[in-house]
């Protein structure tokens, strides 16, 4: 596959006329070729137009056949993985392993959707059959489903070149409902970004997909992506990375003249709670544990420990002379883009600017030596200096963490009041510790989206179960996730059919039930 450096609008490629951007090592800060170009305005509009006139046909396709697609994108990358990985390992500083195990990710997320869209019950088809002589009025026969909303524009993020990126859930999410995807490739791995569109593109061809399904554009996101979310054919949006980002992305879909929903997943300090009993039993297996998920690809996951609440019980010296003792002696790591880097170190900077916060690890200026490297930092305060600064919750994206030291279980209970929504908490302790601290899930349960019992947040299982969201500001909207397959749901909308004649009903309503669905029919579940 040969690199052009231009936006793919459907079936053909934009013209390299825009303004040029450059894909970089983060580990040298060198160009990689080849140049890029960004999309022009007017290439935006025509892959949104594109996209609404390959919606009329393909929302009609059988789920066998957006199954068979989804499948097709998942062998060629697999097929592929040697090209995209060599590329990837050079625009992104994550080892060989890490893609490895992406592209297995990636292909796992596109075939677990191609299965829930051939299982068919996501759809949550609903009859309730009529009854002419119910009294005093007749009952009408009312049907209804989840159907597609339409085109989609997705953001891909910066720290899954591949899971959360062109391939990534977003867009198998948005191609299983039933809606075409247009992707904003994020400027961190733009060869990765365009060889996965390239074979995206091949699928779609071999598919005989209408043309349109699938784009891909290149450029800043505050011209190319904010042009893309004002299109009037885009129907919803898909986001990861930060609050800025998705909440201007946020503020120009609602200031449309038809407001759109969109779906951002935007940053998260994921809080740790050790309990007294497990704290008392493994203070060292706590502090490593912890470690290992603050450190954890330098920290650039939406999931990583930013903040941890600890008793003052006695073993704690022993928990933070074994944290301490291994993030001091963490190696630095370079991070996805010198930009993601400077910030890390600014909030590592406004952090140990707080007063009474100690930064326990060597200062960050001292350890810099490539562009993009970052240093580990630990930091400690107590629970009254939590409670005064507001800005101890904000997201250092990073492998960095907070330990705050609580007098009391009432002190922990009033932070975790105080927290802003999340996409996870974890709680360490004892069967004693969980039957005492039921007041303490309580309020967690209102603040995020995934509670951890004794384990760490890094690591989201893609399956059914799983919700990878949280309330505001962790997510735009804390009713969805976009990891598991609930995350289709986002792309779609209820329909409901009133008394229509069977003929004109769509398969999943039909009284034949020719898709062999389980649907909710007359109050019972059946198939
Ligand atoms: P980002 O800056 O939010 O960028 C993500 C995508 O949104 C990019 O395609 C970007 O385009 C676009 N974008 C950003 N600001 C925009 C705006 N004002 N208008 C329109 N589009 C905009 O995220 P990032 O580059 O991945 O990392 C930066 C920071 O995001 C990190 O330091 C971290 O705080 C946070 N982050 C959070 C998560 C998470 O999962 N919670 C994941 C990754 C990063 P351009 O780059 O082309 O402008």
């Amino acid at each position: 596959m040969k690199l052009e450096g231009a936006s793919i609008l459907g079936y053909s490629r934009a013209k390299t006329a825009g303004d040029h951007i450059h894909a970089l090592n983060p580990a040298t800060g060198a160009e990689i070729p080849p140049d890029y170009f960004s999309a022009t305005i007017d290439e935006v509009a025509h892959a949104a137009q594109l996209a609404s006139s390959a919606f009329a046909e393909y929302r009609r396709w059988q789920p066998r056949r957006r199954a068979d697609l989804l499948c097709r994108v998942a062998q060629l990358i697999e097929s592929n993985a040697p090209a995209l990985i060599e590329r990837a390992l050079q625009e992104t500083a994550l080892p060989q392993p890490r893609h490895q195990g992406e592209i297995g990710r990636t292909c796992g997320q596109l075939r677990l959707f191609a299965s829930l869209i051939t299982e068919g019950w996501w759809v949550d088809a609903r009859i309730d059959h009529g009854d002419p002589d119910r009294k005093p009025i007749p009952k009408p026969d009312v049907r209804s489903m989840l159907q597609p909303l339409g085109p989609v524009a997705v953001f891909s993020s910066s720290n899954f070149p591949f899971a959360f990126s062109v391939a990534g859930g977003d867009t198998a999410s948005a191609l299983a409902a039933g809606c075409p995807v247009i992707v904003k490739a994020h400027q961190g791995h733009l060869g990765t970004s365009e060889l996965v569109g390239l074979l995206i593109q091949q699928a779609a061809r071999e598919s005989a997909a209408p043309d349109g399904l699938f784009s891909l554009l290149f450029g800043p996101g505050r011209d190319v992506g904010i042009a893309l979310v004002k299109q009037p054919f885009i129907k919803a949006v898909g986001f990861t990375g930060s609050r800025a980002g998705g909440r201007a992305l946020m503020d120009s879909a609602a200031a449309r003249p038809e407001p759109i929903p969109v779906y951002a997943e935007m940053g998260s300090i994921n809080p740790v709670f050790i309990l007294p009993g497990a704290l008392k039993k493994t203070p060292e297996a706590l502090a490593t544990g912890l470690h290992a998920s603050v450190t954890l690809g330098v920290g650039q996951f939406c999931t990583n420990p930013g903040l941890v609440f600890i008793e003052n019980v006695p073993p704690v010296q022993t928990f933070l002379q074994t944290l301490e003792g291994l993030m001091t002696a963490t190696a630095p790591g370079v991070m996805l883009t010198p930009s993601i880097c400077s910030e890390y170190q600014a909030g590592v900077n406004k952090f140990s600017h707080v007063p009474g916060v100690r930064l326990l690890t060597r200062p960050i200026s001292e350890s810099r030596s490539a562009s993009a490297d970052a240093q580990a930092a630990l930091f400690l305060t107590d629970a009254e200096t939590f409670h005064v600064n507001s800005t101890l919750m904000d997201e250092v994206f990073g492998p960095s963490t907070l330990v705050v030291q609580c007098h009391s279980k009432a002190q922990m209970l009033a932070a975790a009041a105080q927290l802003e929504g999340q996409l996870t908490a974890t709680i360490h302790g004892t069967p004693e510790d969980f039957a005492a601290n039921q007041d303490l899930i309580a309020i967690l349960e209102t603040k995020v989206g995934r509670l951890v019992c004794n384990g760490f947040p890094t690591g989201v299982e893609v399956c059914h179960a799983m919700n990878h969201g949280g309330p505001y500001p962790a997510t735009a909207d804390g009713r969805s996730t976009s990891v598991g397959t609930r995350a289709i749901n986002r792309f779609a909308r209820p329909v409901c059919y009133q008394n229509f004649p069977d003929v004109a009903l769509p398969d999943e309503l039909k009284d034949s039930n020719p898709l062999h669905l389980f649907r909710l029919v007359d109050n019972k579940f059946v198939q």
